[in-house]
């Protein structure tokens, strides 16, 4: 019997149609990715060409890539890749997949990069906050001389954040490139020495109790610790910002990403710190998103 060939565009719909039955939001986009991972091919040529035809080795890779995002995998998880500033990162399941809410925090801390600044990036997960900041610092804002560190709990974490250092920062000696970031493991500041004019972080910051009501990919597929910020949700910060004083400069800048009703309590833990100069940033949903400050050992608060 001849075999059945079908054209790309018949497949596309099929694989659209198969993972709105199984209840996945936007169907058609991740429909679309998994096409373009399979294939390799852009939209243009999609649409210049709907009848290509697909030989049955495509067809069955395109399906069974299918049958897992209708099983709820991520589609991140599934094509090992996640866009961030626009750089392409690599992630797997030890890390939780880049969120386009972070880029807020990225931008604030582009904001107030300068010329040779040491920054420590607490929670890197992925290394997407510094690895981007470090990247578009550089080659954005022409800033020189920045010298990058990631810590995290999660050696499998750090694994992946040092592949995504090679991968988009490249090679290069101590100065440049993936020479200038390294990677530490520990508790929180357990293991970094020195102090730094910047530190980023995004830690766990959902309360335990919710992390049941998060979606089905995020719930089951991001690592718990990732998410966790225990009872209240704000473990992190407040261990962060009390040993971050030990690490930081006269005059360095300690900048969170929050969860949207996190913002004032985030605010009084800089203050009672020593932080002045304490700001919120709003993300592109209009929610409260960023804390930051900067660190003066005088200040008192009042
Ligand atoms: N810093 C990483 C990110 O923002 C990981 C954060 C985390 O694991 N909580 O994606």
């Amino acid at each position: 019997m001849k075999q059945r060939i079908s054209n790309i565009q018949k497949i596309y719909k099929k694989g659209v149609r198969l993972l709105a039955d199984a209840g996945i939001e936007e169907a058609d986009i991740d429909a679309w990715y998994l096409l373009e991972h399979v294939l390799g091919i852009t939209r243009a040529a999609y649409y210049a060409n709907p009848d290509l035809e697909l030989n049955a080795g495509q067809e069955e890779a395109y399906f069974s890539l299918i049958r897992k995002r209708a099983q709820r995998i991520p589609l991140q998880h599934i094509t090992g890749e996640q866009e961030f500033m626009g750089y392409p990162f690599y992630v797997n399941g030890h890390v939780l997949i880049p969120r386009q809410d972070t880029e807020q925090l990225v931008e604030e801390a582009l904001k107030v990069l300068a010329h040779g600044m040491r920054i420590l990036d607490m929670c890197t997960g992925s290394g997407c906050i510094l690895i981007s900041l470090l990247k578009a610092g550089r080659e954005r804002q022409h800033i020189e001389g920045l010298y990058g560190t990631g810590t995290d709990i999660s050696q499998e974490a750090l694994h992946v954040a040092e592949h995504n250092a090679r991968l988009l920062l490249g090679g290069g000696g101590p100065e440049e490139g993936a020479g200038s970031v390294r990677f530490c493991r520990g508790d929180l500041f357990e293991n970094v020495e020195g102090r730094y004019d910047l530190i980023v972080s995004n830690p766990p910051y959902i309360r335990t109790q919710d992390i049941e009501k998060l979606q089905r990919e995020v719930r089951c597929h991001d690592p718990f610790i990732a998410l966790d910020g225990r009872e209240d949700g704000l473990h992190y910060y407040r261990r962060i910002t009390a040993e971050s004083t030990a690490h930081i400069t006269e005059g360095g800048y300690l900048l969170f990403e929050t969860g949207h009703d996190q913002a004032s309590d985030v605010c009084t833990l800089l203050e009672q710190a020593g932080y002045c100069g304490i700001f919120v940033k709003k993300d592109l949903a209009g929610l409260d998103r960023v804390v930051g400050g900067s660190y003066n050992r005088t200040y008192t608060g009042q």
